[in-house]
């Protein structure tokens, strides 16, 4: 399967049309952004570690029941997928309080919840991503009450899945933001990316932060942190 004409470039990745109306190839790229575009910058090699680590994770999560846009790897950086009419909202599940939680309520970094909790930003560059309830965002006609009902069923269910495969590899899952879409059937699929960019992931015997944390906050040792957790990645599934 061949790139075809590039269909959109974004923060992180660029995606192309492809022989086959159903498919697209998504390209992971090294630029590293953050606050809605403000901070720019380059992360070498993070996106042969995000295709790679997105492909294993959606795998594993195919393989417990959750549908997903994930196809086949065709090279270090692209992968080809379902094409989906992406559900423009940002799904962010937590387990432990951090980032904009944090910020928003007050509280410091760190604290576990005795249960996963679940939010939605509207995926809205312009206005800079702003949080929304399932009531906005039906009334907005971004999703039905049924879709939004299915999303979080499947959010909690990667969830789960996710959070004991990072225990496995040593790696507490924090918080991550998940993507739907639907295919041509109206199908509700996990699409995007699930990778150190999307999610905060940190060394459960240190806490040390293994992700884009360390780009976003200025820590130092980004490219060894994508290294580091893409070793655990691998570790963890016996490769
Ligand atoms: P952004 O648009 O936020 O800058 P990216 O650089 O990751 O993000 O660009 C990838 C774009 O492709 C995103 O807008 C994402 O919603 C979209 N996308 C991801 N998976 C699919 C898919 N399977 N079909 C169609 N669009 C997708
Ligand atoms: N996240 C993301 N894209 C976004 C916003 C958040 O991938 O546009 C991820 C982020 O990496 C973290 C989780 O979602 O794992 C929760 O992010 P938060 O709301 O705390 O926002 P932040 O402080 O990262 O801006």
């Amino acid at each position: 399967m061949e790139k075809k004409q590039q269909i959109y470039e974004g923060k992180a990745k660029k995606v192309y049309a492809t022989d086959d109306p159903a498919l697209l190839i998504v390209s992971y790229k090294d630029d590293a952004t953050a606050f809605n575009g403000l901070k720019k910058g380059t992360i070498v090699g993070k996106g042969v570690i995000n295709n790679r680590m997105s492909n294993a994770l959606m795998c594993l999560l195919e393989q417990r029941g959750v549908p997903t846009h994930y196809v086949r790897e065709i090279g270090e950086r692209d992968t080809v997928v379902k094409k989906v009419t992406i559900v423009p909202l940002e799904v962010i599940v937590r387990n432990i309080s951090a980032g904009s939680f944090a910020k928003r309520y007050g509280t410091e970094e760190g604290i576990v919840f005795d249960s996963p909790t679940v939010e939605f930003s509207y995926k809205n560059d312009a206005l800079g991503d702003p949080l929304i309830n399932a009531y906005h965002a039906v009334a907005l006609k971004l999703a039905t009450r049924e879709e939004i009902e299915t999303i979080k069923t499947y959010a909690f269910r990667i969830n789960e899945i996710l959070k004991e495969f990072w225990l496995s590899c040593g790696v507490t899952l924090v918080d991550f933001k998940l993507e739907f879409g639907r295919l041509l059937d109206g199908t509700i699929v996990l699409a995007d990316e699930i990778s150190p960019d999307t999610c905060r992931l940190w060394d459960t015997a240190t806490g040390k932060k293994l992700d884009k944390d360390r780009f976003r906050r200025d820590l130092g040792g980004v490219e060894d942190a994508y290294q580091e957790i893409m070793g655990r990645l691998e570790a963890g599934l016996g490769r």
